[in-house]
């Protein structure tokens, strides 16, 4: 579709208008086109960061500080693992890495709590050992031992994103522009935007859902995330390594380094205070490489900062919005840190349940009970 990004021109007609090509739009528009159903993708696709670009993109069975295994993380990891595999083979990019995932443990409070959790792990599919004597790759520092994880694996997210986008233009179903709520028509059954019509429209925006009307009150919370890309000459990226932030190899000796948590944000901008806590968190990292740290002084290409959006209870929207006057949409989103891992099998849901066919109550406490939660609290 040649689009002008000034202009008001027409878009196509599609089953599903999806609005938002980060992770949650991309996982949604791919796994609609598997069900045979034709879109449409709106995304500004401006050079303003996402979560999604921004993200590290890992799949870590293990969640945060207190190493609680995730959500239905096993659920989860197999159908990230289903989709990104297809997903790859039939675009002919490589974006998606599977490995165990290298966690150095900054005190022995962590180690020991690592210990505790061994059942827990064991209960949720995820397979752990401690790293040996000369295991250690990269020689990263580990004084307080360090542990492999499994399954793991990390995607990457811009170079699936940039992709995805170029096989939408080939097929005429991307938009450069924004949606504005107010500039969706409803009439016979169908949604209307700039002159197409659409049965389905589907809310990906990320962070910005919390405007879009209807989903306000919803219990919002969002984080400002920062994150360093570097270049670390020597270093073998073979896997991700975990110690206060993650490493994540990108290739051709560049890394991501990050992503540092800021509550109650005012703005997400790169700060100094982002940059300083990255800085201080890898030179801790490689304190223990051979060569020193010294030796191996990491070149910062990019320090990038974007939001992540999510729900108090850290769970995902996904679901229909209460019908206005006789409309649907559809939403998924408020991935917070685990967009990577959690788009694939919600989109799948959230496709079922579109056509008819799923049941998204399986996903207990997401929009549907929420909305009808709070209609009945009313
Ligand atoms: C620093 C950092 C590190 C992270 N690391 C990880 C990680 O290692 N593993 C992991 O699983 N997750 C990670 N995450 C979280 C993950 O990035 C997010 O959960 C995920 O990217 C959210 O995807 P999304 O599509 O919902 O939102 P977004 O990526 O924010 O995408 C929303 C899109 O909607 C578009 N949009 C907004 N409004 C409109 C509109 N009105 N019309 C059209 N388009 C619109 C935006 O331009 C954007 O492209 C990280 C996040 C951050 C910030």
């Amino acid at each position: 579709m040649n689009q002008d990004r000034q202009g008001p021109e027409l878009v196509p007609s599609a089953d599903v208008l999806v609005v938002g090509l980060g992770l949650a739009g991309a996982c949604v528009s791919w796994t609609a086109i598997q069900a045979g159903l034709s879109v449409c993708v709106a995304d500004p696709g401006s050079e303003a960061d996402s979560a999604s670009r921004v993200a590290g993109g890992v799949l870590d069975l293990v969640s945060g500080q207190k190493l609680t295994p995730a959500w239905r993380g096993m659920e989860f990891f197999r159908a990230a693992r289903s989709l990104y595999q297809a997903w790859q083979a039939q675009l002919g990019v490589e974006f998606y890495r599977e490995a165990p995932i290298l966690r150095s443990f900054a005190s022995s409070d962590q180690a020991a709590l690592w210990q505790t959790r061994a059942q827990d792990f064991e209960r949720a599919g995820i397979r752990v050992r401690p790293v040996g004597p000369g295991e250690l790759p990269m020689g990263l520092r580990a004084e307080h031992g360090a542990a492999w994880s499994e399954p793991g694996a990390w995607i990457q997210t811009e170079r699936l994103l940039d992709a995805w986008r170029t096989e939408l233009e080939r097929r005429g179903a991307w938009v450069a522009q924004t949606v504005a709520p107010a500039d969706l028509g409803w009439e016979g059954g169908l949604w209307h935007w700039r002159g197409g019509s659409f049965r389905h429209l589907v809310l990906c925006t990320g962070a910005a859902l919390a405007a879009w009307p209807g989903l306000e009150a919803q219990p919002w919370g969002r984080t400002a995330g920062e994150v360093l890309d570097l270049e670390l000459g020597g270093l073998a990226g073979e896997h991700v390594a975990k110690r206060k932030f993650q490493l994540i190899p990108m290739g051709a000796g560049r890394f991501r380094w990050g992503g540092t948590y800021r509550n109650r944000p005012s703005d997400c901008q790169p700060s100094a205070s982002g940059r300083a806590q990255l800085e201080a968190g890898l030179s801790d990292l490689l304190a223990g490489c051979e060569a020193g740290p010294g030796d191996r002084v990491p070149e910062l290409r990019a320090h990038r900062a974007a939001y992540r959006g999510n729900l108090r209870d850290h769970l995902p929207l996904v679901g229909r919005l209460p019908s206005q006057e006789g409309r649907t949409a559809w939403v998924l989103g408020a991935l917070g840190s685990k967009g990577a891992l959690w788009a694939p099998r919600c989109a799948e849901l959230l496709l079922e349940q579109l056509q008819g066919q799923g049941d998204l109550s399986e996903l207990h406490g997401l929009l549907g009970c929420r909305l009808t939660r709070q209609v009945a609290d009313g």
